[in-house]
């Protein structure tokens, strides 16, 4: 098979309806989007009966697990059994469900990729593959109501923090009237606005302001590209789990008179996770691609083996190749 897109909603609601033992997974380095829509699709499931499993390669970031009941999201390797279907959730391509992840979306007889990502090579047997959408929260939402469901408050919440978190609290430039009101009938079938947006972006441990106040100090612009780092001993001394440095380029995107922003982020000693995001609608994933990864237009990743210098002269260098491109 490996039909492209849209056309596969209905064979994938099909699907779905008659299969029975099904296994959800989301990408490497867990975001709101990827945990809120595998926590929405698969109580969504639960309720219509299945034999669901939810996993997870990485560890549920800090932040987001009050989304989750304890022991509802399991990592990869904890999983055990085999399964007729798996679906991957809000994964640009097949390796981002991690190592242990992408045996187990393998092994299944039939594989649905559910993403939003432009570069998504459709690597599922039934693909439903959206680019002009915020969040996969939102192609979700769109497939529970196809199989038929009510959206209730153990739904609404889950996906109303999908959508919050890929459009950065509704300010990113892919915040449509489309996106605003989904989040509306999210919020009328109970997802608490004010409180999903405090556990999601407050209440943060002192430490948190520390590494800001580091990585902050750091910001260097050079060709209206600002670039800053952390180190993993940093983290390690402000009581942070790596996750929590992601929440900075979200900060870096909001220096005025930039084209771009990097951020360099040291998971361990030789390998630095790079986070790109863009302004006026210049495209970022390609150049987050020559270095093996990928994402949308304007918010991009890419994990590089090197040492953080080597990754911040590599990634700088070819950043200012491609801006002196981006005119007007
Ligand atoms: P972030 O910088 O927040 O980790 O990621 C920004 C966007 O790029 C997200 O949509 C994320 O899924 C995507 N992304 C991040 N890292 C990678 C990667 O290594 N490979 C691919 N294909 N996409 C990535
Ligand atoms: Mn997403």
């Amino acid at each position: 098979m490996n039909l492209p897109s849209k056309e596969h909603m209905q064979e994938i609601v099909s699907h779905l309806k008659s299969a029975d033992r099904i296994l959800l997974l989301c990408h490497v380095s867990p975001d709101g989007d990827c945990i809120g829509s595998l926590l929405a699709l698969g109580r969504a499931l639960l309720k219509l009966g299945k034999d669901v499993s939810m996993a997870s390669e990485d560890r549920v970031p800090a932040n987001l697990e009050f989304l989750m009941e304890p022991g509802e999201i399991l990592r990869t390797e904890e999983v055990s059994g085999s399964f007729e279907t798996a679906v991957a959730i809000d994964s640009g391509d097949l390796g981002r469900l991690g190592d242990v992840g992408t045996r187990l979306f393998q092994q299944a007889e039939v594989k649905i990729n559910i993403d939003h990502h432009n570069s998504n090579p459709h690597y599922g047997d039934l693909n439903l593959v959206e680019a002009g959408r915020a969040a996969t929260g939102e192609i979700i939402l769109e497939l529970i109501l196809h199989l038929g469901l009510e959206i209730d408050a153990a739904l609404a919440e889950p996906l109303y923090a999908a959508i919050l978190s890929d459009t950065g609290g509704f300010r990113f430039a892919n915040t449509t009237k489309d996106t605003l009101s989904k989040a509306a009938l999210l919020v009328e079938r109970g997802a608490r606005p004010n409180f999903v947006s405090r556990q999601i972006y407050e209440n943060k441990p002192l430490g948190y302001f520390k590494m800001l106040a580091l990585a902050f100090k750091r910001f260097t612009v050079v060709d209206q590209i600002c670039y800053t780092w952390i180190t993993y001993t940093e983290m390690a001394e402000f009581g942070l789990d790596f996750e929590v440095s992601e929440e900075l380029s979200t900060f870096a995107r909001m220096l005025e008179n930039t084209k771009m922003s990097l951020v360099f982020k040291e998971k361990e000693e030789g390998l630095v996770k790079v986070s790109l995001r863009s302004q006026n609608g210049y495209d970022v994933s390609k150049l987050a691609e020559r270095f093996g990864g990928g994402g949308h237009k304007q918010a991009a990743g890419c994990t590089i083996n090197a040492s953080l210098d080597e990754a911040i002269s590599l990634v700088l260098a070819a950043a200012k190749e491609v801006g002196q491109q981006w005119t007007g």
